[in-house]
């Protein structure tokens, strides 16, 4: 998540030029009057300013200052932003800035406050912070439930009902539980973490398939993840891992929960299962063993 892409504004400058270009030649040659460039300047700026209209507004958002209530729930409740030097923590909050602007949060049966926000939107930005260029696909709306929920969405399970902390619905929403939120950043040490959960179920769907293998993973490594992805979800299955058997249940679960574990417990991950820890490591960009919670 970057508030601007180099790359792209090079490529609309590029494109504006063109029709600018274009236009000027077929007057020259139609011998039409020079004063029809002035609208073709018009068309061209306009031209770029669409291409770009979502860098343009993100450059605004983070240009206005960061506001010192989030930058104190980020600094009581993330470890992860603590850990970051000052110029790091200014991007991670440019993209908690441009999270909380993109994305419609709702509280459902509870009042949605800061402290939520803020934690919902830090959960998706420490999956993906060291890829900037990365970004999640258009996200459903973010529902937050009070506590955990069965799968009819209610809030007091009948007994035996399986209890949900979160879930990913494809284009109709992502449902959060804002009690095992909180839990989940006020009690470090603990695997569980449902916002990196969710986020990384989000990440997964970017293009549209649950199997455990983002989009991001690039041709050369999709068969090594492959075949880890399915190693894992056996070893899990047999009791051969450290991971929550939860993981055991499908490939797009052992990522999920693969995810959690690389942020909660990385030193555990990496001793037990190295290349499952090398292969988020590299996929992700980040190298979490070591840092202080
Ligand atoms: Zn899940």
């Amino acid at each position: 998540m970057q508030s601007w892409d180099r790359r792209q504004s090079i490529v609309s400058l590029i494109g504006a030029l063109s029709v600018f270009v274009i236009v000027f030649i077929t007057i020259k040659h139609l011998q039409f009057s020079l004063w029809l460039l002035l609208p073709t300047l018009i068309v061209s700026g306009l031209f770029y300013c669409l291409n770009m209209r979502r860098y343009l507004l993100r450059r605004r958002w983070v240009k206005a200052p960061f506001p010192e209530k989030q930058r104190a729930i980020l600094l009581k409740f993330v470890p992860f932003y603590r850990n970051l030097a000052e110029k790091e923590r200014t991007r991670f909050e440019n993209s908690v800035t441009i999270f909380l602007r993109e994305n419609k949060i709702t509280g459902i049966g509870t009042a949605l406050d800061e402290e939520t926000r803020v934690l919902v939107a830090a959960s998706a930005v420490m999956l993906i912070f060291g890829r900037p260029e990365w970004e999640y696909p258009r996200l459903p709306e973010i529902l937050i439930y009070p506590r955990s929920f069965d799968e009819e969405y209610e809030f007091s399970p009948e007994r035996g009902d399986r209890v949900l902390a979160g879930m990913v619905v494809p284009q109709n929403g992502i449902v959060i539980s804002r009690q095992d939120l909180l839990s989940a950043f006020r009690s470090s040490g603990d695997s569980y973490h449902v916002g990196l959960h969710e986020f990384a179920h989000a990440l997964d769907l970017t293009d549209g398939v649950a199997e455990g293998i983002p989009a991001y993973v690039r041709a050369p490594k999709v068969k090594e993840w492959y075949e880890l992805i399915r190693q894992e979800l056996q070893n899990v299955r047999e009791g051969r891992s450290v991971l929550n058997r939860y993981a055991g249940k499908n490939q797009a679960e052992l990522f999920a929960v693969a995810v959690e574990h690389f942020f909660q417990r990385p030193d555990e991950l990496k001793q037990y299962h190295p290349r499952l820890y090398d292969a988020l490591a590299s996929f992700l960009n980040q190298y979490p063993t070591g840092y202080v919670s």
